[in-house]
């Protein structure tokens, strides 16, 4: 039985003053990933804002639903943000939704959908036929395994283990022609796709709200994330920096370039000892890093 909403009376009130779109009436604002990736950022919530305002007035706004003040000047609500994410009160963040439209490629994806706080459609390779899209780093992105981190690289290979790498990449993206031709013979495309490699591009749209973006990029801009996703959370950034200044700002200062000491550092600081006491290598050599950034070593 369908609602009956025939009492229901909606009031449709103008604004208060002029608004503005966060977006300056764009349809995407869109950064090139790649050779053939890009992030697109295709809508934010709010879209329109008070003129002169940004999207981290919908924050302000909900932070101070409470006591019931609406929004003040823009100095205090710098403030206000900053206090926010200082103490971790992360609800108002969630009140800025972003919507972006990527394309990107399985094994950027694969990493990338490990955060699970977004909404997420994607590309399906049952219904559509992949293009015949890789990624293919440039020669100096060829990197070497690190020594200090064991899931990554830093330093590029010499130019005939780099020129090897993508002899062998050459080879698995020829296997798209082989998917073309399986398509033509008549097999099913949700088969026929699982020969193709993890550097073939998938697209989707990714909806996620700021708290939870500024966890993905807390996560995604460090240098012990993978280059290559690393390269979309900076166009990330990019894109959402112009909507939230304010909160963005507060996210560099207070998060992404902040530094977490343990009790047993902040114990080794207080009295005046080189090292926590711990034995654990790894913490030990997390510790000189912190030291190094606190200027306290060279
Ligand atoms: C450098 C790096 C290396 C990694 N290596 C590996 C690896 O080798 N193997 C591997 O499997 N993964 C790996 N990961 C993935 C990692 O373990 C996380 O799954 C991923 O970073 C998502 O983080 P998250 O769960 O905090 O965030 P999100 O899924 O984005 O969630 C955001 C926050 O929401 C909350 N939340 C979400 N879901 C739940 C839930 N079900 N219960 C309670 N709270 C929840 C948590 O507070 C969480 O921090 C790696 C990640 C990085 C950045």
């Amino acid at each position: 039985m369908s609602p009956d909403v025939s009492a229901v009376r909606i009031q449709r009130r103008p604004p208060e003053s002029p608004l503005a779109d966060v977006m300056g009436g764009a349809a995407r604002w869109e950064v090139g990933v790649h050779e053939h990736g890009f992030i697109a950022l295709v809508d934010v919530m709010p879209r329109l804002v008070p003129q002169g305002l940004s999207a981290d007035s919908a924050i302000v706004q909900a932070a101070r639903v409470s006591y019931g003040q609406g929004t003040k000047r823009v100095h205090e609500d710098r403030g206000l943000i900053r206090y926010l994410m200082r103490h971790r009160h992360t609800s108002p963040f969630e009140m800025v939704e972003l919507k972006f439209h990527c394309r990107l490629p399985i094994f950027v994806a694969r990493q990338w959908i490990r955060h699970r706080t977004a909404s997420v459609n994607e590309y399906s390779g049952r219904y559509s036929i992949l293009p015949d899209r890789f990624y293919r780093p440039a020669t100096d992105d060829v990197r070497a395994q690190s020594e200090a981190n064991r899931q990554g690289g830093d330093e590029p290979v010499d130019d005939l283990a780099a020129a090897e790498f993508l002899d062998y990449l050459d080879r698995v993206v020829a296997s798209h022609q082989r998917y073309e031709a399986l398509l033509a013979r008549g097999v099913t495309r949700e088969l026929a796709r699982i020969g193709l490699p993890v550097n073939v591009y998938t697209e989707w749209y990714w909806k996620c709200d700021l708290r939870n973006v500024f966890h993905f990029l807390s996560l995604r801009l460090d240098p012990h994330s993978q280059q290559e996703i690393r390269d979309y959370a900076l166009a990330m950034y990019a894109l959402v920096e112009p909507v939230a200044p304010l909160a963005c700002e507060a996210f560099l200062d207070y998060q992404l370039e902040a530094l977490q000491l343990s009790r047993l550092e902040v114990e080794a600081l207080r009295e005046g000892r080189a090292a926590p006491a711990t034995s654990n290598s790894r913490e030990l050599a997390e510790w000189q890093a912190k030291r190094r950034r606190l200027g306290l070593e060279e």
